[in-house]
């Protein structure tokens, strides 16, 4: 699907497009787009109209399936389009503690997991995650969020963080430099955001040569980054990797 070429402002909320997301409607249509692509094509298939009866079946029909069998873009739009028979808020979007949310959030990674590497690229599963965070930002640390709405203009576009970059942009925004972060024009700027003070070694680095090539692999693993909505009492972490 066509991705924007250029990270640019939003002509609607002013930030960078696609970071006013899902609360702006031309940030959600940008972002949204990726999916309902997919999911348009499956109506399209079954014959369906958007907006009508049939799509919600055909959405609780795509959960009750084998998972694997549909395009991940379309589990997750059909937890968009339905209510958690729970807590009644949007599937896998109520409170941290609602168990059917969690158990629906659960199934759309293992899906997620059972379809690397090929059904599903980095790239894709870095916009799945952030996405997934963002539309429900209270399941989710504060600085999780934070790092990946500010990674997400870029996400659109095609860039790959590692997860070493995601990590070290939770640790800036946990240090309240989100609003500066936010300023960042480009990719570039955004991910070799200086490091923290404390984080810098006092004195010269010993000549050891530990390997920290793993901070820098692609984010198949954006995993190690996704954080899991906290489980309540009882319930497994979802996306346990
Ligand atoms: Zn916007
Ligand atoms: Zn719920
Ligand atoms: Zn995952």
């Amino acid at each position: 699907m066509a991705r924007p070429a250029a990270v640019s402002p939003c002509p609607s909320c002013g930030d960078l497009a696609g970071r006013g997301y899902p609360a702006c409607r031309f940030c959600a249509e940008l972002v949204d787009q990726y999916w309902l692509l997919d999911w348009q094509e499956l109506l399209a298939a079954e014959q369906l109209a958007e907006g009508g009866a049939g799509e919600r079946e055909l959405a609780e029909l795509v959960l009750a399936d084998e998972v694997g069998r549909h395009p991940w873009t379309c589990t997750d739009w059909a937890m968009t389009l339905l209510a958690c028979s729970q807590c009644g808020d949007e599937l896998a979007t109520g409170p941290a503690d609602c168990v059917r949310c969690a158990m629906a959030d659960g199934l759309r990674w293992s899906w997620d997991h059972a379809g690397h590497p090929t059904a599903i690229t980095a790239g894709e599963h870095a916009l799945r995650t952030a996405r997934a965070t963002v539309r429900a930002p209270h399941r989710h640390r504060a600085a999780t969020v934070g790092a990946w709405r500010l990674l997400l203009p870029f996400l659109l576009v095609g860039e790959l963080p590692t997860a070493g970059q995601v990590r070290r942009l939770r640790a800036a925004v946990l240090a309240g430099a989100y609003a500066e972060l936010a300023g960042c024009a480009t990719y570039v700027e955004l991910t070799s955001f200086p490091e923290l003070p404390w984080r810098r070694p006092a004195r010269p680095a010993r000549p050891d040569h530990r390997p920290r090539t793993h901070l820098d692999q692609p984010v198949v693993a954006a995993d190690a980054v996704e954080d899991a909505p906290r489980p309540g009492p009882g319930e497994p972490a979802a996306d346990p990797v």
